[in-house]
């Protein structure tokens, strides 16, 4: 049975990511009592990065974790209520909107979605057992144990790019798998991955499978996309850079999305189709994807949701 309740908050916000928490520091200063839904894996993407280089504010960089623990520390000294799981049901036909976390409800006047986006798998057959153990999807935060042996890398675009160069700093060679002819990296990017001797690229291939004993990755095996001519390469790692998916299950049928599942927000602005919900970072922009683009849709969403209020009387 579900729990009811008569307590309805102003404000819940959905993820806790530098969208969420910069939307928790500006609602709860600007007083409106947010509570945060902030998820089991509380924190988002910046959880799996080691250092920030390029967040406003750090002259010296600072790491992933210790940038989501500072800004939760932040809008937690306003006030913002934290709930560290998952939401599991949402009901956005009538007001106030209804959140469930499992059997419990929460009542909101507005809420924020900020559930982020995750990287995607080859979703190969042997890809799952060795994720850990050998296969990631986070160079910066496992290249440190591919010490100088060799890896391999699969995707063509800016963040195969980087977390390649990224690997070169531990691993004794890189090998950049790519399906096609024509990279979606930008030049600048391609470039710098060209001109580091440590790389080695693989065009118009994919990796079919993943070899091992079970417990660690001994190599690839590689098809050709234009002769499909099978080939193995020996690495002891294998890293997937080829794009993320956004966390937008919960809303499907619900929320306005586009073909891939980003929340579609109005131009300008965090407003979702159903006024008084409201989107900001990764969900809703497949294009930036950056902590500040994502902390800066944080701070408009609770912007517009304090006015929404203001507008509606609530
Ligand atoms: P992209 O979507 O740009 O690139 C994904 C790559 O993976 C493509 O080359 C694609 O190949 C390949 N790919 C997709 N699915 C598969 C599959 N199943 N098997 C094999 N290959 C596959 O994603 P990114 O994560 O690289 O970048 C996302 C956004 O983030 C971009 O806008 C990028 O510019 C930005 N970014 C910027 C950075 C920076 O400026 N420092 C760093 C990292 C990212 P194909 O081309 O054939 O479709």
């Amino acid at each position: 049975m579900t729990e009811a309740t008569d307590n309805v908050e102003n404000l819940i916000i959905i993820g806790s990511g530098p969208a969420g928490l910069t939307a928790a520091v500006y609602s709860a200063r600007a007083n409106l009592k947010p509570l945060m839904i902030e998820g089991e894996e509380a924190g988002g993407q910046l959880m799996l990065t080691t250092d920030v280089e390029n967040f406003p504010g750090f002259h010296n960089g600072i790491t992933g974790p210790d940038l989501i623990s500072v800004t939760r520390k932040q809008a937690e000294r306003f006030g913002t209520r934290f709930i560290t799981q998952n939401v599991t049901k949402v009901d956005f036909s009538s007001r106030p909107f209804k959140i469930y976390i499992g059997e419990k409800l929460h009542l909101a006047q507005t809420v924020i979605i900020s559930t982020g986006a995750n990287a995607k798998w080859l979703n190969i057959p042997s890809e799952k057992q060795y994720i850990s153990r050998g296969v990631s999807s986070c160079a910066t935060c496992d290249a440190a144990f591919f010490r100088n042996v060799e890896v391999a890398i699969v995707g063509g675009g800016d963040t195969a790019m980087e977390e390649a160069n990224f690997l070169t700093r531990f691993a004794s060679k890189v090998y950049v798998i790519h399906r096609s002819e024509s990279f979606k990296a930008s030049k600048i990017m391609l470039d710098r991955s060209r001109e580091n001797p440590k790389i080695e690229f693989i065009m118009d291939t994919v990796v079919e499978e993943i070899l091992g004993d079970g417990k660690s990755v001994s190599g690839v095996k590689l098809k050709s996309t234009k002769t499909g001519a099978l080939s193995e390469k020996a690495v002891q790692g294998l890293f997937i850079a080829i794009g993320h998916t956004p966390n937008t299950k919960l809303f499907k049928n619900i929320l306005d999305m586009n073909e891939i599942g980003y929340l579609k927000t109005k131009p300008g602005t965090t407003y979702t189709n159903i006024p008084g919900v409201f989107a900001a970072g990764d969900v809703q922009d497949s294009v930036y994807r950056q902590a500040i683009t994502a902390a800066g849709t944080g701070c408009m969403a609770s912007l517009d949701a304090e006015r929404w209020m203001e507008a509606e009387g609530l």
